[in-house]
């Protein structure tokens, strides 16, 4: 089989509050886009590989973790090989890991006619990461608690979407420990986003992009993501905004020409830049 395996962004990501068993309280809003790796599932003896060579070839690869979760749970025997043609870029917000571990789950589910419900296959996901569910879903969907909690939202209206990878990473963990939640001055406005997600109003979404993690990167990454906004915004995105725990950062466009142009003018700069749009 072959399946798509979607990126993800945050139109809204805020952090309410710390929990007790060491997680945060999370509360986002997320989208798909076309942005997608391949994988190619055929039987097999549980091998994986992609066309990375940095990025694990066992147990640790998050497919890999998904095929042998969904066995687990559905108590079959299906052992397979995944070979992945990555297309999304890797550490970067984006999901691409968790996006892989949901497409084999869907693929398992349909091949073995196991009749797992999207709710039950985005259960069994939330043991592999905890942005695995909202990949089994897919869409526009509201996510609570670690990012397990779905609620499926109105789907944001098709638009143009540019993509921008700036060439530094950001460590998740870290970042997450730089969260002091005295210090979190400005949110996103969640409910303002869900309204114009029910009322289909693009330009009422985009104006209210935002993601709490930009206020706590260190200042000279905050400096680029901002500079990378800031012409995505010249080009004429309706907003923009960096995607989970970064660094990429991404502007929603109504006109395809202005979405070339800002993508054209991205590339001069960045070797990650891609134009997609929202699924
Ligand atoms: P998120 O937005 O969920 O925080 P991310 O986009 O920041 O994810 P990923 O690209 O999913 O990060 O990769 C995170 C880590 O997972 C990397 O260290 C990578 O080596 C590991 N990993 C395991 N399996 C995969 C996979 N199939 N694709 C990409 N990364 C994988």
């Amino acid at each position: 089989m072959q399946v798509q395996a979607h990126a993800k962004l945050n139109l809204t990501l805020d952090i309410l509050g710390r929990r007790e068993d060491g997680y945060h309280e999370m509360q986002m809003v997320m989208q798909s886009v076309a942005l997608s790796d391949l994988l190619t599932i055929t039987p097999g003896t549980g091998q994986v590989r992609a066309n990375l060579s940095y990025l694990p070839a066992d147990g640790r690869n998050l497919a890999q973790m998904a095929a042998a979760a969904f066995c687990q749970a559905t108590g079959q025997d299906v052992p397979v090989d995944i070979a992945i043609q990555k297309r999304i870029p890797v550490c970067a917000g984006l999901a691409g890991g968790s996006a892989d571990a949901a497409a084999v789950l869907r693929a398992l589910n349909q091949h073995t006619r196991a009749g797992l419900t999207p709710f039950q296959l985005a259960q069994v996901g939330a043991g592999v990461g905890s942005d695995v569910p909202y990949c089994v879903l897919g869409g526009t969907a509201l996510a609570e608690g670690r990012g397990e909690r779905l609620t499926p939202l109105p789907p944001l209206p098709v638009c143009q979407v540019v993509v921008c990878k700036p060439p530094f990473p950001v460590s998740t963990p870290r970042l997450f420990a730089r969260v002091d939640l005295r210090k979190i001055t400005r949110r996103p406005d969640t409910a303002g986003v869900v309204a114009a997600l029910e009322a289909g109003d693009l330009a009422g979404v985009a104006h209210r992009l935002y993601n709490v993690f930009e206020d706590v990167l260190e200042p000279r990454r905050r400096a680029k993501i901002d500079e990378i906004k800031a012409q995505l915004i010249d080009c004429g995105a309706l907003g923009a905004s960096m995607t989970g725990s970064g660094p990429t950062v991404f502007g929603l466009f109504d006109s395809p020409q202005a979405a070339r142009r800002a993508e054209q003018r991205l590339r001069e700069q960045y070797r990650e830049v891609f134009l997609t749009q929202t699924v």
